[in-house]
């Protein structure tokens, strides 16, 4: 589509993306599953339990469920009491006996560029001999079990292998460091852990087998480490303690048949951690029954996949990202999904662009932190690439600023490609506002919640506040695949998402609905400014820098200012080829003053050659601060250094 046409969609004003508003194609909505997104919502409300008892139909249980939603114990909500399923049997086993055996369940590429694909048969078989050895190892129906890889193909069969046979699995990012796994190790009281030799990052060997080592030497309670030869990197393998999983493999015990478990719907299948922006990291558990209905779902709806698609979530399975929508709910739609082992950047910043050339990649999901990353080289780099197989992409971590959905849209997209901006948490388990390809976008809105979900915003009485008023974003039904709580500390799950409101769920964001209800996640709850009694949020002044043609990225939080309450500090990196100086930091608040309001203009800006970030590309304003305020940074486990 040209320019022209683009100008066209973006009804009224372009200072403020709350009314640029860039409607569907006719072809998007043709082809999509939800054709009219405010009925099919409207519907998906008028009986919660029932609208998800109808997406559970679609999947396979061993029994049905005896009740869809059980709250005699709120707010530990459970789903489908009395069903009997495993989430193994929807991603693999139900596949396998159809002509999907053939289709491919897996594309992977290595950072050097060394490729594998596995057909659903082919991953079904790896993950029934390893779940055997599993098994000969001793691991039983509930036990834990940490993970601690790159993003190879072996970590989807080790995450399903667990599960096959019951266990829960804890993976832990494999960019954590030895403190950070033994912590978790600990938490989780793992008596096996899985990891490899090696994976390649920026074109080094990351040696994790060292990191688990010192690991284990902290928390002792691992007995046994299986070990994934992938880079060929000579590592310490202590005899009876670590073996190579392809040893285990060709062992008769790694026999190709295996039973699935049967498993309740409410049974535990992971536990795992949020990212630590806003304090130390809550260990979640997730089960097997609600959860498999919610992703499963989100996916198909979000995204309008199908099976002749190529799907890329290029999150990392170490967060709730890759868990959800890079393991789990693509199998569970019998997709063909794409992974990739390395740096976006790497060797060029167009790698992929050209993965998304190379492999005819139809659905693309990734982070506001890369897209922003990316765009600092310019728009030359996807350009010369043909991207014209793409048909939706998606955004999931942190608000997207405005500039940067553009960017994204325009450049990736090629004015083309809904962008689907999905608000979720590590808690939620899955996409919770989010538009459908055929609902008309804002830059940086999530537009509104998913079916069968119940956003709001409230004010600090729990009543639902005025349009465009910011306030608390809460959830008030329970959703399938929710949270099923805090691993081992209940009372922090109670207070930390049930206690402000009762019966409703605190997100912990800042938020305000606008006068067509579309969502606009303004930042942490913690993180608002107050400036001489005005109240904002971080991502609004973010958005507003990074809409200069100067920013790439930005940072914004409030330190106490004598006269105002709080003044703003702001941290900005530059897009290449401009310089820091006074006068683009003067130029800067004068643009930020103009975008949003005098009040928003900030008083310090630095511009410092980093930004503090969580592991999963996260800002952590916290840090910021306490450095700033020569204070104790708190839990900075998940800080990428
Ligand atoms: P912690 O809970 O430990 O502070 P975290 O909240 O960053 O870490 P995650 O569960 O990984 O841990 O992230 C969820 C949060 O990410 C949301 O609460 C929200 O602040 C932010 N987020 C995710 N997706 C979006 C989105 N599309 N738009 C705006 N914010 C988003
Ligand atoms: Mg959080």
């Amino acid at each position: 589509m040209s320019d022209l046409v683009l100008e066209a969609r973006r009804v009224a004003d372009i200072e403020e993306a709350e009314h640029e508003v860039y409607v569907p194609d006719p072809g998007v909505v043709e082809h999509s599953y939800i054709k009219d997104p405010d009925a099919f919502y409207a519907e998906s409300v008028k009986d919660i339990p029932a609208f998800w008892e109808s997406q559970a139909e679609g999947l396979d249980w061993y029994k049905k469920w005896d009740r869809v939603l059980d709250d005699s114990r709120a707010p530990f909500y459970r789903w489908f009491v009395g069903g009997k399923t495993n989430i193994v049997l929807n991603a693999l086993d139900r596949h396998v006996k159809t002509w999907r055996k053939n289709k491919l369940a897996l594309i992977w590429e290595g950072e050097p560029g060394d490729s594998r694909t596995m057909s659903y048969y082919a991953l079904n078989r790896e993950v029934n001999k390893f779940s055997n050895v599993l098994r000969g190892m001793g691991v039983k129906k509930g036990d834990r079990v940490t993970i601690y890889m790159g993003r190879i193909p072996e970590i989807m069969v080790a995450m399903l292998a667990c599960a096959k046979i019951g266990a829960i699995h804890s993976v832990v990012f494999g960019g954590f460091s030895e403190n950070a796994l033994g912590d978790r190790i600990e938490d989780a009281q793992s008596r096996v852990l899985i990891t490899q030799d090696g994976n390649w990052l920026r074109g080094k060997v990351i040696d994790l087998k060292t990191i688990v080592d010192a690991a284990i030497r902290r928390s002792p309670v691992v007995e046994k480490v299986i070990v994934v030869q992938r880079a060929n990197n000579a590592v310490n393998m202590e005899a009876g303690r670590d073996f190579w999983y392809h040893d285990l493999m060709s062992l008769p015990i790694a026999m190709t048949s295996s039973e699935t478990e049967v498993m309740e719907a409410t049974d535990p299948l992971y536990m795992l951690y949020t990212s630590g922006s806003t304090g130390k990291p809550k260990g979640l558990v997730h089960l097997h029954g609600g959860y498999q209905v919610g992703i499963a779902s989100t996916l198909k709806y979000a995204f309008d996949v199908s099976d002749e698609d190529r799907w890329w979530c290029a999150a990392d399975p170490g967060w709730v990202t890759g868990h959800s929508y890079i393991v789990y709910a693509p199998l569970i739609l019998g997709l063909t999904s794409f992974m990739y082992e390395g740096a976006p950047n790497f060797p060029y910043p167009d790698r992929w662009w050209q993965l998304i050339a190379k492999y005819g990649i139809s659905h693309f999901y990734t982070a506001p932190t890369a897209i922003r990353g990316l765009m600092r080289f310019g728009p030359a780099w996807p350009k010369r690439h043909d991207l014209s197989t793409l048909k939706v992409l998606g955004t999931v971590g942190e608000p997207i600023n405005p500039e940067a959905w553009r960017w994204y849209y325009r450049y990736v997209g090629q004015n083309r490609c809904p962008v689907i901006d999905t608000w979720w948490q590590t808690e939620t388990g899955a996409f919770m506002i989010t538009p459908t390809p055929a609902r008309a976008l804002k830059p940086g809105s999530a537009t509104r919640p998913f079916p069968g979900i119940v956003a709001d915003v409230v004010d600090e009485n729990g009543e639902s506040t005025e349009a465009d008023q910011e306030g608390f974003l809460v959830i008030k039904h329970p959703w399938p695949a929710m949270l099923a709580g805090i691993y081992g500390d209940p009372d922090r799950y109670v207070n930390t998402y049930w206690g402000k409101f009762p019966g409703v769920y605190l997100a912990g964001d800042a938020a305000r609905k606008d006068a067509d209800g579309y969502f606009w996640v303004i930042g942490r709850i913690d993180d608002v400014i107050n400036v001489s009694g005005h109240r904002l949020g971080t991502a609004e002044i973010e958005s507003a820098l990074v809409s200069h043609p100067a920013v790439a990225e930005a940072a914004a939080i409030g330190l106490p200012d004598e006269v105002k309450g709080q003044g703003i500090h702001c941290w900005v990196l530059l897009r290449n080829g401009y310089q820091a100086s006074d006068a683009l930091a003067e130029d800067l608040k004068l643009h930020v003053r103009r975008e949003i309001s005098p009040i928003a203009s900030p008083d310090k800006i630095y511009f410092p050659s980093t930004l503090p970030k969580t592991r999963s590309g996260k800002i952590m304003r916290r840090v910021l601060k306490a450095r700033a305020l020569g204070m104790a940074e708190g839990d900075v486990s998940t800080l990428e250094e």
